[in-house]
């Protein structure tokens, strides 16, 4: 038993698995079969489905649900209400199950921002930024800075956060981006 905190108001169901530090706030849902890692962050009304990954030191903002189909590697960041899907083509009618999902991978320390929405089946690379209300609908590079919908590159960002000039030296922490 690692020492993670959920408060009473939210649900850890059988077979999950929630590494140290980690904080599970206010009225929210961990289905069988999560595995989480070390000191994340889910806030209110965070749904996190079956069988979903998650990395070490991920922050999860209000009212998000992280759908079976989608992996996020450590230092993710959610922003409030955003959304993830896992089947392009739903119908109510004719559900696929599980085997029909499509991937969708965020890597190291991707941020995606408040209300966007990533289209399933695709990767968000390390580092990319997804500015808010973005629809993502396609692969996303490395610290790509995208925006709109659908969302478009409109520059670079730093590790840091920090938008990056044409040189691609990080004005705030120094770093240089190759590419
Ligand atoms: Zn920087």
């Amino acid at each position: 038993m690692s020492a993670y905190f959920v408060h009473e108001s939210s649900y850890i169901d059988e077979d999950v698995i929630i590494g140290e530090g980690t904080k599970v706030w206010h009225f929210s849902h961990i289905q069988s079969g999560a595995v989480i890692g070390k000191n994340c962050s889910f806030g209110q009304n965070v749904n996190i489905s079956n069988n979903v990954r998650i990395g070490n030191g991920v922050k999860v903002q209000n009212n998000v649900s992280i759908y079976e189909g989608v992996e996020l590697e450590d230092y993710v960041f959610c922003g409030p209400s955003m959304v993830f899907t896992n089947d392009t083509t739903p119908r109510a009618k004719y559900p696929k199950g599980n085997a029909g999902y499509r991937k969708t991978i965020l890597r190291e320390g991707a941020t995606v921002g408040a209300n966007a929405t990533i289209v399933c089946g695709h990767t968000i690379g390390k580092w990319a930024m997804i500015a808010a209300g973005a629809v993502v609908t396609k692969d996303i590079p490395d610290h790509a800075l995208v925006a709109g919908v659908p969302a478009r590159q409109i520059g670079w960002v730093c590790e840091c956060g920090e938008v990056l000039p044409d040189n691609l030296i990080c004005p705030v922490c120094g770093k240089k981006l190759e590419r």
